[in-house]
């Protein structure tokens, strides 16, 4: 879905609603969701996974920084491989 279409879609769903019902909502949250999953792709993942990593190894709540990965590595079994291998070398190297 490209964001001229997602626009055209939140902009209907608004359009012929007096006010907000509970569908036009629900409605406007599922293009929200399919946009999200779409900026969330295992490239855009896997461009970031150290930084995230980092994080957790620092401390930091890291799943509250960067939601989007962490949503991606509940979903997605080849970057949270990645990302499990790259946690454990770091925390070994970070241990002195
Ligand atoms: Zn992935």
């Amino acid at each position: 879905m490209n964001l001229r279409a997602i626009i055209q879609k939140i902009k209907s769903s608004f359009n012929h609603q007096e006010e907000l019902s509970n569908e036009a909502v629900l409605s406007f949250l599922r293009v929200l969701e399919s946009v999200q999953e779409e900026e969330a792709s295992c490239d855009e993942v896997y461009a970031k996974i150290d930084e995230y990593v980092e994080k957790e190894v620092d401390k930091k709540d890291a799943a509250q920084i960067m939601p989007l990965i962490r949503e991606h590595l509940n979903s997605c079994s080849e970057c949270c491989e990645e990302y499990e291998a790259l946690l454990d070398v770091l925390e070994k190297t970070s241990k002195k």
